[in-house]
């Protein structure tokens, strides 16, 4: 079962990248199939299985023999190991909820760092998505009725708290402290967490970020206050950490 997790996780990771890559530039992201984003030549199958077609290719594109991006296995890796721990943590069929969250924070994360947009369909995904599920959603509540109602007043929490502290940064900087994008990415994670959570998640993330910006400074010797940076791969291990570790189990 562990194995059997472990391969769909990795599945789930191969996908990702698809998102990842085609969500941004508008492609669909059913057709066409894989292809090699410098030859553009179609992915064979059997060069497409996760992690071990790049050991095996060393790499590089079976056809032109560009080098592929370490980003691809890394992500192939990591939904690989999520879905490991959500299996071990939550149990089936608990498990398929935190597990689907946990992915699609991977592809926004990612998409931010790559792009410093979060794609609003993602989110809008996030939040119509918590919502429908939270009947079944065991990490917002033990009964049906309060699953539902925490998911949709953990939405609204996040989604009024990022909001305030985005106006309150604009008086007192005079710049954005945080993008829109992260106001609504807030309000999807409430919807899956709850209201306790949001908050708990947006601490984390802050201690996290700030830990960052100062080993960044540290070792690239310059000064980083003040510069913007990405916050949905905070965000999202405040998310993983919340779920993983300090969420006692109802
Ligand atoms: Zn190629």
């Amino acid at each position: 079962m562990l194995i059997l997790s472990f391969l769909l996780g990795l599945a789930f990771g191969s996908f990702a990248n698809v998102l990842i890559y085609r969500i941004p530039k508008k492609l669909s992201i059913i057709y066409p199939f894989s292809f090699c984003p410098s030859c553009r030549n179609n992915i064979r199958w059997y060069d497409n299985i996760p992690l071990v077609s790049y050991v095996l290719l060393n790499g590089k594109c079976r056809v032109c023999g560009e080098g592929i991006s370490l980003v691809y296995p890394t992500v192939e890796l990591l939904c690989g190991l999520l879905s490991v721990l959500s299996y071990l943590r939550f149990g089936l069929p608990y498990a398929v909820i935190p597990f689907h969250f946990l992915f699609i924070l991977v592809v926004i994360s990612m998409i931010d760092i790559q792009t410093t947009e979060i794609p609003d369909e993602l989110s809008y995904y996030l939040i119509a998505s918590g919502i429908l599920t939270s009947p079944f959603n065991f990490v917002v509540g033990k009964e049906t009725f309060t699953r539902i109602t925490n998911s949709l007043i953990g939405g609204l929490s996040g989604f009024v708290l990022l909001l305030t502290i985005l106006i309150i940064g604009q008086k007192i900087f005079n710049k954005p402290v945080l993008g829109g994008g992260d106001v609504k990415l807030m309000c999807g994670i409430g919807c899956y967490l709850g209201t306790y959570a949001v908050f708990k998640i947006l601490f984390l993330a802050s201690l996290i970020a700030s830990g960052y910006v100062v080993f960044l400074s540290i070792i690239k010797r310059r000064k980083l206050w003040g510069q913007y940076i990405q916050y949905a791969p905070f965000i999202s291990v405040g998310c993983a950490i919340h779920l993983f570790a300090f969420n006692k189990l109802l």
